[in-house]
């Protein structure tokens, strides 16, 4: 005997299924659609009618890109961002408009600490919205010269610590080491750009903070995050697969009410070339209904707003000089070829032009070497690429996902600070990426900015700054290409648009119920609707 068909009905169900486009039920079995149509397919399949979502709509569960499921574990540590946000537990933390008022606040967590020594670690800093100067070292000496303190910015990229952390380091006037920003003295002002600086100095505090390997709970509250938001399908975009942290995964998206699939991907940095072949080869053995291992992380180069990130002529408009390559153009060359011959998806930050059109000239080269069919390698972010470079992109077969949250948070400063009233309005060009052909995917790049995938859709439609500036009119794109990059469209760049991303018969019966159709509402109402439930596997999660 097969299990039971149960009809779910709705208001409306956008199924992003070119054979049905609209309907109103669908029905599930064994946690997978069976059907799609009208109220006939209840007899049809003999089915169970489910009417809890009759005035709501139904969509196919929103896919994460790009997120990070570090978003379950950051805020273990005390937020300091610009921008006010909601935690897991539901309360509203940040908002800081300047130095004095982050080190005001974290004289107070300080104080709630057990003792003197205890470290203090924070994160989601973010200066480019302060007038004048960086924090130094100084300031954070001010809260303790005797405890070590590490702040994280928002983008992941950069670190600021106290002057005990920088003697921990060994880090002196005289060290010889990049990443450590100077003066005009030449002194260190405490400030650490890229992961291998900011590695030793998250070390060496002693507190693993912002590194800390992430474990079952910080799984069950990234799922959590995630869910509320209307998100199915997330990747878990960095991660570096250490047995603990695959232990974690594997516990926790075990459970039956893990609410969302996790699409891992293996940061490349932590492993010789060959010995990243074997372990990504070893791990998709692992491979559940919600666990997807399979591809593999390569970073380029830093972020824009903290002046890391490689750009080509003419630089950055402030003329801040370049930024810094995560990998050496020559190694960069050879990890992608090993990879690529090897038969594995890769997915490479790249946030500079100049980034992005070394990674599309590397995946080029790999690709005339090995010639390989439906390889799918994705530019994430690839936020200042212009139509040459989605061109070549195109010819090369790769996907691109951009991150359109960018133009909201940080379009203002772009057009001001970092690229100029020009070169800001091709930010994260979704317009041009699909007129040149590339498979388009958005994202949040959560904890960087709020996962959210209406949010995410409302930017690429409108591209509205906080000032009301539409930054760059020509590159919005509609709300059917918006719900596409969030759905298929990001499922196409995990290699899981067969499974998820739409409503067909055959794929997950994973859903998002929305109270309103973001195709059918204002462009700028689309980050106002509210999410109800989602459903995984034909199981319901009230919100
Ligand atoms: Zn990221």
């Amino acid at each position: 005997m097969p299990e039971p068909v149960t009809v779910f009905v709705a208001r409306e169900i956008v199924t992003l299924n070119r054979s049905l486009p609209r309907c109103t039920h669908v029905a599930v079995r064994e946690g997978r659609i069976i059907g799609h149509g009208g109220a006939e397919i209840v007899a049809e399949f003999g089915a169970t009618l489910d009417d809890r979502f009759a005035d709501k709509v139904i969509l196919p569960g929103f896919v994460e890109g790009h997120g990070h499921a570090a978003d379950g574990i950051v805020w273990r540590n005390p937020y300091v961002g610009f921008y006010p946000r909601t935690g897991p537990d539901g309360q509203q933390a940040g908002g800081f408009r300047s130095i004095a008022e982050v080190v005001a606040h974290l004289t107070a967590e300080a104080a709630k600490l057990p003792d003197p020594t205890t470290p203090l670690t924070a994160w989601g800093f973010d200066p480019i919205y302060f007038e004048g100067r960086r924090m130094t070292a100084a300031d954070l000496d001010a809260i303790s010269t005797e405890r070590m303190i590490v702040i994280g910015h928002v983008s992941g990229h950069i670190m600021n610590v106290n002057s005990k952390v920088l003697a921990a380091c060994g880090y002196s006037r005289d060290s010889n080491i990049d990443g450590l920003l100077r003066n005009e003295a030449g002194d260190l002002t405490g400030e650490l750009l890229g992961p291998a600086v900011m590695g030793r100095a998250a070390r060496a505090s002693g507190d693993a903070g912002l590194m800390r390997e992430m474990d079952a709970d910080a799984y069950r509250t990234y799922g959590q995050i995630a869910r509320r938001v209307g998100v199915t399908t997330s990747t878990d975009l960095s991660n570096g697969c250490t047995p603990g942290t695959v232990a974690a995964l594997t516990t926790a998206t075990a459970a039956a009410d893990y609410p969302i699939r996790i699409v891992p991907a293996m940061r490349q940095r932590e492993y010789s070339v060959p010995d990243g072949i074997a372990r990504i080869t070893e791990l998709k053995r692992l491979n559940t209904e919600k666990l997807h291992f399979g591809i593999v992380k390569i970073v380029a180069d830093g972020s824009i707003q903290g002046f890391t990130a490689r750009l080509r002529w003419p630089g950055y408009h402030n003329g801040a000089p370049n930024g810094l390559w995560y990998v050496a153009p020559a190694e960069f060359d050879r990890i992608v070829d090993a990879y690529h011959s090897a038969g594995i998806h890769l997915h490479i930050h790249t946030n500079g032009d100049e980034a992005a059109d070394v990674a599309t000239e590397m995946v080029s080269r790999a690709v005339a070497r090995h010639p390989r069919r439906d390889h799918r390698h994705t530019l994430q972010h690839c936020q200042m690429a212009d139509e040459a470079i989605f061109r070549r992109m195109a010819t090369a077969g790769m996907c691109v996902n951009l991150f359109a949250n960018h133009i909201f948070y940080w379009g203002e400063q772009h057009r001001a600070i970092t690229m100029g009233p020009s070169r800001a309005l091709r930010l994260d060009a979704c317009g041009t990426a699909l007129a040149a052909g590339v498979p388009l995917a958005i994202h949040s790049d959560t904890p960087v900015t709020p996962v959210d995938p209406l949010f995410t859709m409302w930017c690429a439609v409108n591209r509205l700054t906080p000032t009301g500036r539409v930054l760059g009119e020509g590159e919005r794109i509609t709300a059917e290409q918006a719900l596409h990059a969030v759905t298929l469209g990001a499922a196409y760049t995990l290699k899981l648009d067969h499974l998820v991303g739409s409503i067909d018969v055959g794929k997950y019966a994973d859903f998002a119920v929305l109270d309103e159709n973001p195709l059918a509402v204002a462009p700028t109402a689309i980050k106002d609707i509210a999410v109800h439930a989602t459903v995984l596997g034909g199981r319901v999660f009230p919100k």
